[in-house]
Order: C-alpha cells, then sequence, then structure tokens
C-alpha cells in the first residue's frame, strides 16, 4: 500500500507540529491553519484522514465538519476532532456530525498513532469494497451494477452536450459450445481475454466499457459518429479473431465475437432503453447473417452490415 496522507487542521502551530511529529514517521502530513484552507486541501480529496481542531477562528471545526459531510469527495473521508479534556460537548456535538472519533489534549502519542492507524485502515477497507462492488471480478472490467449507473449519466451527457453517443453490445459466438469443448475453466479465460483486448481498445476517457453479463459486454461511446464508431468494432472484431484462439465449432476455428450497435444524437425526453433494444437487435442480426461480424444502425432505419 502507497504511503497516505493526512490533513491536520489547528490553528495552534504549536498543537500541529506535535501531531504532525507523532505521525510524520509513518505517514504523509499536511498541516494548515485556518478552516478555508483546511476545507480546500480536503476537496482535493486526496486524504485519508482528517484531524480537526475544535475550536479555531475562522470557521470552527463543526462548520468545517457540516461542509465535508455535504460533499461527496470528503463526505466518507475520517475526521477525528481534537477536543480538550473536559469538553464532553464539543465531542458529543463533534460526533453526532459524523466525526469518528475524537483525541483529546493532552495527547498520549501512542493512543493518537493507534486512533489513526485504525480509522484509516478501516477507510482502505471501505473504498476497497466499494471498488470491488464496481468491478468485474472475472475480467477487472466495469460490472453490470456500475453499467447500471453509467448508462444514465452517459446518455444524459450527450443529450446536454448535444454529441452523439453509440451503444455497443458484443457476444462471443458459439460459446456455449467452447465450454462444451474445452471445459468451462478455459471458457472463464477466454471471456477475460475478450475483455481484454476490447478494454484495451475504448481507452478515451469518453468511452466506457462493462461486462454485461456472462460472455456478453457492453460498450458507450461518446463523441464518435456512426461512420467511426462502426470501423472501430470492425477492427475491434477483427482483433479479437486475430488473438487466435482455437475454437473448433466457428467457421473460422477461432474465438470471434458478433457486435451490434447504433449511434444517435439523443434529445431530451428520447428513451434509452429504445435504444438499447435497437443494438440488441443488430446483434440479433450479426448472429443471423453469420457470426463474427459487425451489424450497426444509424439511428435513421439504415443498417450497415460488414462483408
Ligand atoms: P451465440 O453465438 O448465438 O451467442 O451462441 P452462444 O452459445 O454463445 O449463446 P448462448 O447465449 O446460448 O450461450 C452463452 C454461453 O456462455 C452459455 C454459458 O454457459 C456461457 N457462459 C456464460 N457466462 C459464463 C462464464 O462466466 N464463464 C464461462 N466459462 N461460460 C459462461
Ligand atoms: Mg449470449
Ligand atoms: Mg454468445
Amino acid at each position: 500500500m502507497s504511503i497516505q496522507k493526512i490533513l491536520i487542521i489547528d490553528d495552534s502551530a504549536v498543537q500541529a507540529n506535535y501531531l504532525r511529529s507523532i505521525l510524520e514517521d509513518d505517514y504523509q502530513v499536511t498541516v494548515v491553519h485556518t478552516g478555508k484552507e483546511g476545507l480546500e486541501q480536503a476537496m482535493s480529496g486526496e486524504y485519508s484522514l482528517v484531524l480537526l481542531d475544535v475550536i479555531m477562528p475562522d470557521m470552527d471545526g463543526f462548520s468545517l465538519l457540516r461542509e465535508m459531510q455535504e460533499s461527496i469527495v470528503t463526505k466518507y473521508i475520517p475526521v477525528i476532532m481534537i477536543t480538550s479534556l473536559s469538553d464532553t460537548y464539543s465531542e458529543e456535538r463533534g460526533l453526532v456530525l459524523g466525526a469518528v472519533d475524537y483525541i483529546a489534549k493532552p495527547f498520549h502519542p501512542m493512543i493518537v498513532k493507534a486512533r489513526v492507524n485504525t480509522h484509516i485502515k478501516l477507510y482502505q477497507y471501505r473504498l476497497q469494497i466499494q471498488r470491488q462492488a464496481l468491478v468485474d471480478e472475472l475480467t477487472g472490467v466495469a460490472n453490470r451494477r456500475q453499467y447500471d449507473n453509467y448508462s444514465a449519466v452517459k446518455w444524459q451527457e450527450a443529450v446536454r452536450l448535444g454529441k452523439p453517443i453509440s451503444i455497443c453490445m458484443f457476444d462471443i459466438d458459439l460459446f456455449k459450445l467452447y465450454n462444451d469443448t474445452y471445459g468451462h475453466p478455459a471458457g472463464d479465460k477466454v471471456i477475460a481475454a475478450v475483455a481484454g483486448a476490447v478494454d484495451s481498445r475504448l481507452q478515451r476517457v469518453t468511452d466506457f466499457f462493462a461486462r454485461y453479463g456472462g460472455e456478453e459486454f457492453v460498450a458507450l461511446i461518446l463523441g464518435d459518429d456512426s461512420r467511426q464508431a462502426f470501423d472501430h468494432m470492425k477492427r475491434i472484431r477483427q482483433q479479437i479473431e486475430e488473438l487466435r484462439m482455437p475454437h473448433r465449432a466457428t467457421k473460422t476455428g477461432w474465438v470471434t465475437v458478433s457486435i451490434g450497435g447504433v449511434t444517435i444524437s439523443p434529445k431530451s425526453g428520447d428513451d434509452y432503453n429504445s435504444y438499447l433494444m435497437m443494438a440488441d437487435a443488430m446483434l440479433y442480426d450479426a448472429k443471423r447473417y453469420g457470426r463474427n461480424m459487425v451489424v450497426w444502425s444509424n439511428g435513421k432505419n439504415e443498417q450497415w452490415r460488414e462483408k
């Protein structure tokens, strides 16, 4: 694990430097002395933990905590409040506002360290779980859940920017026969190899690629017109064939994919799902016309077919 970053927000330089000296052997520590600077730093999203003094002249710790809770970037960063020993009111208020813990002055270095270590571990664990919930384990690409979230966002983005969006469906050809012939574990390797090859061809920030389920994948491409998207998919189809993974049952003798898709410039009120169904219909046609083929719709009743 790379070195984690801690942010100390405390108007007292003496106190902040003392905390820093306790933690700097194990962490990369940044110190700021005002709430305003603290919030700016926290918003960078780089920190795994914030140590926050309650009493500061410009913006007190509570206001800062409240602001951190309101932004998705900072909402989950653990905040430990620094309070004085006698001040149970501050402790309670901080915890109610979402602080994960408090440290009372005067500090005991080992206790500070132990609490910080614990909360950073929990935060890392949380991030890991969050990542896993969105990534398909076999292939390492986005999973269905992430696709479900993302497709709506991408669709809205296309509407707002007035840009074309392409919905592309991929399905490995005669894959049931592949499993029957070579076994399920070999089939898993093929699914991962196909995902990796397609993913490597969809690396622009505006591209999105996910495992849709089983041996099916989906891609969303923003900005390309129909012809560009169709040509790009033809290259991807060819590249899968050129992986030369033996598959006795197909026409070529290699693992191949069929691809169906549609490119549209959506207007507000257009229904994403009806276009997804169109992409699926194109995929169905690619299978019907003989597989290992790209079939495309330009969204205006015109169909393009490879070969
Ligand atoms: P077509 O060319 O028409 O797509 O034929 P197909 O055999 O690929 O189509 P079908 O949808 O009938 O079969 C898909 C097969 O994919 C069936 C299933 O056993 C296999 N499959 C789905 N998920 C996995 C997986 O995670 N691992 C493996 N090894 N096989 C899978
Ligand atoms: Mg299928
Ligand atoms: Mg299939």
